[in-house]
């Protein structure tokens, strides 16, 4: 499940509710758009109900949203996570949020500098391994590799507070009768400003648009792309083959190079090899350069790595034009980071080399460094249900695009 977050329109001020994947927001009162920026990661807290001149503690739970991908001796299996972790450990403290931060209107996190903020000591990393252990175990064996997909991870703030023992400030009662020593822990204050920036292209002044949790804001005027750096928008490097027909969708796809240890593939003539796929390797594919294809838009799991697999094992030889297509063909919003795009590249191999028998177990060992990333968007035939490659018998049912929306 979303959380929801208050907050408020940095131009007028006028309340509104935000979607925790919300990146862009339209507000309804003095219709400005603005960009939502974070440095490393959202921080929220719940509201609390403490008596006025309480002194609030807050502690920090990471909190996970996601599916985990398995790559099993069978194939791919997937779990959804919906969960959340103590960020400190205090045992004093419940290890989970439980089911509060769905029921709950939160806000980003913040306050006074009399406000405590316990300092997490689970890293970011840390989070994530503890998830994949919880989750992993769950699989019907031992999986190969695991990588999370459309993951959400955030701070999610609880507030308590010391009166005769520790109190939690949400539902007013003691959690803890001997009040712990929190001297122990280190505090934080809360310096995690949210910027918003107008969604205007720092290019040429257009006003950008895109759905409110796309991560990337094209501008079809001077046709740049552009994402949320630390405090303003950044220019990202993209690329598109031209369509044949004007109705065409481009879908965004992560294009990515990367080193496998143990492995030789770095040029197509080695993944032909390697994935022993039925083709008579051609001289000149000796030197063209390898790459995975991973889509840049969430997707049920089994059909993302479906396409990929599929794109990545095509290796087209046409060459990408840089900058965004012009004229109106539709640019399919970009939702999925490179970050977890590079997530995926263990599991496509383990669906491309081939035999598996042979390559499968040496998966967990393998090592992929990504040396460089382009975005490139792919023009599709839009269809009545699919949206279909021009050029090839592949293509992705406009019902899976629509599920992978709520991922
Ligand atoms: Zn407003
Ligand atoms: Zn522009």
């Amino acid at each position: 499940m979303r959380l929801s977050i208050d907050h408020q329109c940095p131009q007028c001020g006028a309340p509104a509710v935000l979607e925790e994947t919300d990146r862009l927001f339209h507000c309804e009162y003095c219709r400005v758009k603005s960009y939502l920026l974070q440095r490393g990661y959202f921080r929220y807290m719940l509201p609390h109900k403490a008596p006025s001149g309480a002194r609030l503690i807050y502690a920090p739970y990471w909190r996970m949203r996601g599916m985990l991908f398995g790559c099993l001796e069978d194939g791919v299996r997937h779990r959804v996570v919906d969960h959340s972790r103590q960020a400190v450990a205090a045992s004093f403290l419940p290890r989970t949020l439980g089911l509060r931060s769905q029921a709950m209107r939160l806000a980003f996190a913040g306050g006074d500098e009399e406000t405590r903020f316990l300092a997490p000591t689970v890293t970011r990393q840390g989070a994530v391994d503890l998830f994949e252990e919880r989750y992993g175990a769950a699989f019907p064996s031992p999986p190969y590799e695991q990588a999370f997909i459309g993951e959400t991870l955030s701070m999610i703030y609880a507030p308590y507070y010391l009166a005769d023992g520790l109190v939690d400030a949400v539902l007013n009662r003691p959690v803890q009768a001997d009040p712990p020593d929190l001297s122990e822990f280190k505090t934080e204050s809360p310096r995690w400003p949210i910027v918003f920036v107008p969604t205007l292209c720092p290019n040429c002044g257009w006003d950008m648009d895109a759905d409110r949790d796309a991560l990337a804001l094209p501008c079809r005027r001077c046709n740049s792309l552009w994402r949320a750096g630390s405090d303003r928008l950044v220019r990202m490097k993209a690329a598109f083959l031209p369509a044949a027909e004007t109705d065409a969708v481009y879908l965004p796809f992560w294009r990515i190079r990367a080193d496998v240890s143990g492995l030789l593939l770095d040029s197509v003539a080695d993944l032909v090899r390697l994935a022993n796929l039925p083709r008579a390797v051609q001289p000149e594919w000796e030197s063209r350069p390898f790459y995975f294809w991973v889509p840049a838009f969430k997707l049920p799991p089994r059909v993302f790595l479906q396409i990929g697999c599929f794109l990545t094992g095509i290796q087209s030889a046409e060459a990408p034009e840089n900058g965004l297509p012009e004229g109106p063909g539709d640019l399919y919003p970009v939702k999925l980071p490179v970050t977890e795009a590079v997530e995926c590249l263990k599991l496509m191999l383990a669906d491309l080399l081939k035999p598996g028998r042979t390559f499968l177990p040496r998966i967990p060992r393998m090592e992929v460094t990504p040396r460089q990333a382009m975005l490139v968007y792919l023009p599709f035939r839009n269809g009545p249900h699919d949206l279909t490659h021009p050029r090839h018998p592949v293509g992705i049912n406009k019902n899976m695009l629509q599920l992978g929306q709520g991922i």
